[in-house]
């Protein structure tokens, strides 16, 4: 652009400024190249233009207003002036003109003005070809104005796939699917566009199964739609399938982009399958596939959630462009594994190397202070934030209630969220209350929970807690009106599982599950490994446990919590002395703690435990939380 303005400015003093010859290629690159400067163009076309000046220097320049101004108000005034200056040197809009005009108004919501166009060409009788008429739907889908958009569609005489595509995405977008789908079934004919764009939609809305369908129908599956595919199983919580997809489309021939391999390693990440996490790195470096910075972060999230926090910083250390998500990924892998120490550092580096850390990296600090119990750390964190310009949010406000609870300051965790200018949500009531339990503060604890089971009538694990409570306190009476309660709204408690990764075979645990293959030997492995523990002072603790499964499951389920028989699975089937690891969908349970403690004591195995909130590293009868949890 600096080049352009120069060689303008020769042609200005060389007196051979703007016939109109050299005026189109002058508007054309400021106008639609991607440096070029919009606004130069414009002022050319409102003070430079003449009477010989064509129509198309002006489309030009709505062309490139409606794509600059994409999301930002203002295109409708600028356009204005544009059409007010054809009007000064008598030109007439054309087809063009009105198409470009229309995206405009799409592209920034300008709904009244779009309307008022759409008016004058009815009023006027202005002939709409096809172009201009998918423009004008693609407006009102956009707008949210389904009808209008329909009205368009079927009063018109000749529809071409565009127009289709159009309406079926302006239902897409505004939720409508089955009118969607409706419209789908009814097409003459498909593109990848139509195809994609209903796939998209059924993915967006957790239709994932219709969605699955839909994919298998594809005649000409596009890179586009299976990375919409892997992704959308990838973070709708059905990670094997993710896997057994991208598995399918790599013995299709079909290679993958880097959006697809960052689904994939978080499908990798939430079940702890490292061997196929290792697999996925590999297939990087092979293809040469370049790291960028959300690819980096992804790996590195991959080996810390599968407990692998070395390999993960070396990930971290080799990546050439480090970016704030690259940085938190890697502070929050190693808090949750147990080096909260090494995370506090890398916070410090981060700010100190001039990248400044964003809301999520404050998160992903205070959840290493709170897995520590360091209070006055968290509190230097959290009151740097506003110094920092960020506004504490209900996340940093969880931690924080968390980090207090869990040190025992019950107190004074309430007074901070009494105190929060914010409205506290169930979550950080819920810290609050777990707090209670674990510090056995039976009078808060039956305030927070009936506060929290009258406005979050839903979640399970609310009422089983406060239900803990009163069964901890020797209320048993007021313990089984909870689970009453519970029971009369219908709310299924989300069982506890357990996976466990051998051989590139995920294989998942439910308690007291007696469907694997292997279950008489499982069951029997760990009746003989409690025995063993017992030697070592094992005593099986039901006081905790009593009331962590529902009403019809036996009392025998107590000992064979998911992760006890994903432990028993890993001593039959992988190597003597070597890891094993599991990944749980809740938090662990001080029984299957201890027991896990004395299992890697006595088998000289280092086992590792992810939960929901961090890692256990079981080694020689410690544990890397040094029982903090
Ligand atoms: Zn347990
Ligand atoms: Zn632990």
């Amino acid at each position: 652009m600096k080049q352009f303005k120069e060689i303008h400015a020769q042609l200005v003093v060389k007196s051979l400024s703007h016939p109109s010859p050299s005026l189109r290629p002058i508007i054309s690159f400021s106008a639609l190249d991607p440096s070029g400067e919009i606004n130069y163009a414009l002022l050319l076309l409102l003070f430079r233009t003449s009477l010989a000046s064509s129509v198309f220097l002006f489309n030009t320049v709505i062309r490139g207003l409606a794509r600059v101004i994409h999301g930002r108000p203002g295109f409708g005034w600028s356009s204005l002036l544009v059409l007010n200056r054809m009007a000064e040197l008598n030109l007439a809009p054309n087809n063009f003109t009105f198409t470009f005009l229309f995206q405009g108004f799409s592209n920034c919501c300008a709904f009244d003005l779009g309307r008022q166009f759409h008016g004058m060409l009815i009023k006027k009788s202005l002939v709409m070809d096809v172009f201009v008429r998918n423009s004008v739907i693609q407006f009102y889908s956009v707008c949210g104005e389904m009808n209008s958009a329909r009205r368009v569609f079927d009063q018109s005489d000749e529809i071409d796939i565009v127009s289709w595509n159009s309406i079926i995405n302006g239902y897409v977008r505004n939720g409508d699917m089955s009118e969607a789908l409706n419209l789908f079934d009814k097409m003459p004919k498909r593109n990848d566009v139509s195809w994609n764009s209903v796939l998209g939609g059924l993915v967006k809305f957790s239709f994932l199964d219709d969605a699955y369908r839909l994919f298998m129908e594809i005649p000409r599956r596009t890179l586009v739609s299976w990375v919409v595919m892997i992704s959308g199983y990838a973070q709708n919580g059905r990670p094997k399938e993710a896997l057994a997809l991208f598995r399918s489309m790599l013995s299709m021939d079909q290679e993958a982009n880097s959006a697809i391999l960052v689904s994939v390693l978080s499908a990798c990440a939430q079940l702890g399958a490292l061997e196929h996490g290792n697999w996925v790195y590999s297939y990087i470096q092979k293809k040469h596939v370049i790291i960028d910075s959300i690819l980096s972060a992804a790996l590195i999230d991959m080996y810390a959630k599968c407990g692998t926090i070395d390999l993960a910083m070396q990930v971290f250390n080799s990546s050439k462009v480090k970016c704030v998500s690259t940085y938190t990924t890697a502070i929050y892998g190693l808090a949750m594994n147990g080096r909260s120490k090494e995370a506090l550092q890398l916070f410090d580096h981060l700010r100190a190397g001039g990248i400044s850390p964003d809301s999520i990296s404050y998160i992903a600090v205070l959840s290493a202070c709170s897995h520590e119990g360091w209070v006055d750390r968290g509190f230097h964190y959290f009151n740097s934030m506003l110094d920092a310009g960020i506004r504490p949010e209900l996340d940093h406000y969880a931690c924080m209630v968390d980090l207090l609870g869990r040190a025992g300051l019950l107190e004074e965790a309430e007074q901070l969220i009494i105190s929060m200018p914010i409205k506290p949500d169930s979550a950080i009531w819920g810290a609050l209350l777990g707090a209670c339990r674990v510090h056995a503060n039976a009078e808060m604890g039956r305030r927070v929970g009936n506060l929290l089971i009258q406005s979050d009538k839903n979640h399970d694990g609310r009422y089983i807690l406060l239900s803990n409570i009163y069964a901890e306190s020797m209320k048993g009476e007021d313990a089984e009106e909870v689970r009453r309660t519970m029971r009369k709204r219908k709310i299924k408690r989300v069982p506890g599982c357990s996976l466990i990764e051998v051989d590139g075979v995920v294989h998942e645990f439910l308690a007291g599950d007696k469907s694997h293959e292997k279950t008489e030997d499982i069951y029997r492995v760990w009746d003989e490994v409690v025995k063993e523990i017992k030697k070592l002072g094992y005593i099986a603790e039901t006081r905790k446990v009593a009331f962590n499964i529902e009403e019809e499951e036996k009392e025998t389920l107590i000992g064979y919590h998911s992760e006890k028989l994903a432990v028993a699975f890993g001593l039959i089937c992988t190597e003597p002395g070597s890891l094993i690891r599991i990944v749980k969908n809740i938090r662990i349970c001080n029984d299957c703690h201890s027991a896990i403690k004395l299992v890697s004591k006595v088998f000289k195995r280092k086992i590792s435990v992810r939960d929901r909130k961090r890692y256990h590293h079981f080694e020689d009868g410690q544990c890397s939380c040094m029982d903090y949890w």
